[in-house]
């Protein structure tokens, strides 16, 4: 692909991340819902499945930082892959903190995954089999639970945009979106993808 039509590109996925932080503040918002004080870090969350499109834009943010910073980054990466391989072999499931994360401030917000600014509230997706309700995290069902009517984040049109970015980006022949099963650490160590 050539660079002006990838640019495009990740443009529109910039204008996507930008609507999706503006569905989570619509419905975070009137709740009083946020992460502050939460002694959940959900960035030692072990999250595999992101997509080719997200990870460009996360390099474009990580190659904008000054040098020292990102080698740090990516020092961290290589120690949070190794991390989560060991916890792996031992039958655990990994909780490793992101290596962008500078003592609980994330190093690449603005270039953070959708899963970081999607995560955490309640959410419908609405498909062929109808709608799917997800409460959020345990902070957001119980300020849900005092406040009956609150908003719900509809996921769905977020999704749809994105998987549609993604299939401009790897080419139309796939029917459906190629999965990247790869945390942002791993995403790291094995440099910007090739697509
Ligand atoms: S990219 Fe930022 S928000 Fe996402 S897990 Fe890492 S530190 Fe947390
Ligand atoms: S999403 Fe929920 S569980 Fe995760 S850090 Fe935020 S408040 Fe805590």
């Amino acid at each position: 692909m050539t660079g002006p039509r990838r640019n495009a590109l990740l443009a529109r996925l910039s204008a996507l991340y930008r609507r999706m932080d503006a569905a989570y503040d619509a419905v975070s918002g009137p709740l009083g819902f946020s992460c502050d004080g939460c002694a959940t870090n959900c960035c030692t969350s072990y999250f595999q499945h992101h997509t080719y499109v997200e990870w460009l834009y996360l390099f474009q943010g990580l190659s904008a930082l000054p040098d020292e910073r990102r080698e740090l980054y990516l020092e961290r990466a290589a120690r949070a892959v190794a991390a989560t391989r060991e916890a792996l072999a031992r039958g655990e499931r990994p909780r490793v903190m992101c290596p962008v994360n500078d003592d609980g401030l994330c190093g690449l917000y603005a270039h953070r995954l959708m899963i970081c600014r999607l995560h955490g509230v309640a959410h419908v997706l609405i498909g062929r089999a109808g709608v799917r309700e997800f409460p959020g995290c345990p902070r957001c069902e119980t300020l849900r639970a005092a406040h009956p009517g609150a908003g719900i984040m509809d996921r769905t049109v977020l999704y749809r945009e994105l998987a549609a970015i993604e299939m401009e980006l790897v080419g139309k022949k796939a029917a459906r979106p190629p999965k990247v099963d790869a945390t942002l650490a791993e995403m790291l160590v094995a440099g910007p993808p090739r697509v």
